[in-house]
């Protein structure tokens, strides 16, 4: 399998193509964007974090039978993944509230649901990724009913596996973005990453923000906090 020419670079990992048609390699950087771009930083490490934490975690999903991009590690910040058409949806799912969700219904961050909750938005960096429901999807022709249907599902299956995972870790998951994609035989996997840049992670005991949050809202300690969860994951894996 050979390195072929980058098809594309975006906030946090660059797309390179291979020798196989089928076949890509994303490749994880340390810079950090938060407001849809409006914050730019650096978080050291957290491109070799996110690649082999996503890994394992999709590794722990295929086990479970939901069926990924994920193909191999190649290297600390190297992985070579199934080629997909990306469903242009930002898939999030909550179990606790927090961030946007705080804000727009003006509940108190950390009040938890009883049950999960999921939204989409918009994949589209130029309209701010705007949420959207199932019939804006189908109006926009942005997937299936039978595909929504089939993410929906994939989702909360993907919700139950990386909350028990993360609870026996000692950290909660609060929510969560995914990205679905079709590969060439229109079969939905599951792609992107699952990182502390996609997901709300809480120390389960003292609350403390093991994620993105660190960054977007100055609290200090980033490089510590994925460090720290990279821990806890490994010991446990
Ligand atoms: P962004 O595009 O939001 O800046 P990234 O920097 O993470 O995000 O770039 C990675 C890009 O690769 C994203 O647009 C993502 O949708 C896309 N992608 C992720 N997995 C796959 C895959 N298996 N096949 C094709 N594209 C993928
Ligand atoms: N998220 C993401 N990418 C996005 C938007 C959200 O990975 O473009 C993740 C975010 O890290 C959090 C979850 O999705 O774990 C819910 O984010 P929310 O809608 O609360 O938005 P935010 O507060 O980050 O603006």
């Amino acid at each position: 399998m050979e390195k072929r020419e980058q098809l594309y670079e975006g906030k946090a990992k660059k797309v390179f193509a291979t020798d196989n048609p089928e076949l890509l390699i994303v490749s994880y950087k340390d810079d950090a964007t938060a407001f849809n771009g409006l914050k730019k930083g650096t978080i050291v490490g957290k491109g070799v974090i996110n690649n082999k934490m996503s890994n394992l975690l999709m590794q722990r999903l295929e086990k479970a039978g939901v069926p990924t991009h994920y193909v191999k590690e190649l290297s600390d910040r190297e992985t070579l993944v199934k080629k997909v058409t990306i469903v242009p949806l930002e898939v999030i799912v909550r179990n606790i509230a927090a961030g946007s969700f705080s804000k727009r219904y003006g509940v108190e961050e950390g009040v938890a649901f009883d049950s999960p909750t999921i939204e989409f938005s918009y994949k589209n960096d130029e309209l701010g990724d705007p949420l959207l429901d199932e019939y804006h999807a189908l109006a926009l022709h942005l997937a299936t009913p039978k595909e929504i249907e089939t993410i929906k599902k994939l989702s909360f299956a993907v919700n139950e596996q990386l909350k028990a995972f993360w609870r026996e870790c000692g950290v909660t998951l609060v929510d969560f973005k995914l990205e679905f994609g079709r590969l060439s035989d229109g079969t939905i996997v599951l792609a992107d990453e699952i990182s502390p840049d996609t997901c709300r992670l809480w120390d389960s005991k003292t609350g403390e923000k093991l994620d993105k949050d660190r960054f977007r809202r100055d609290l200090g300690g980033v490089e510590d906090a994925y460090a720290e969860v990279m821990k806890r994951l490994t010991a446990h894996i």
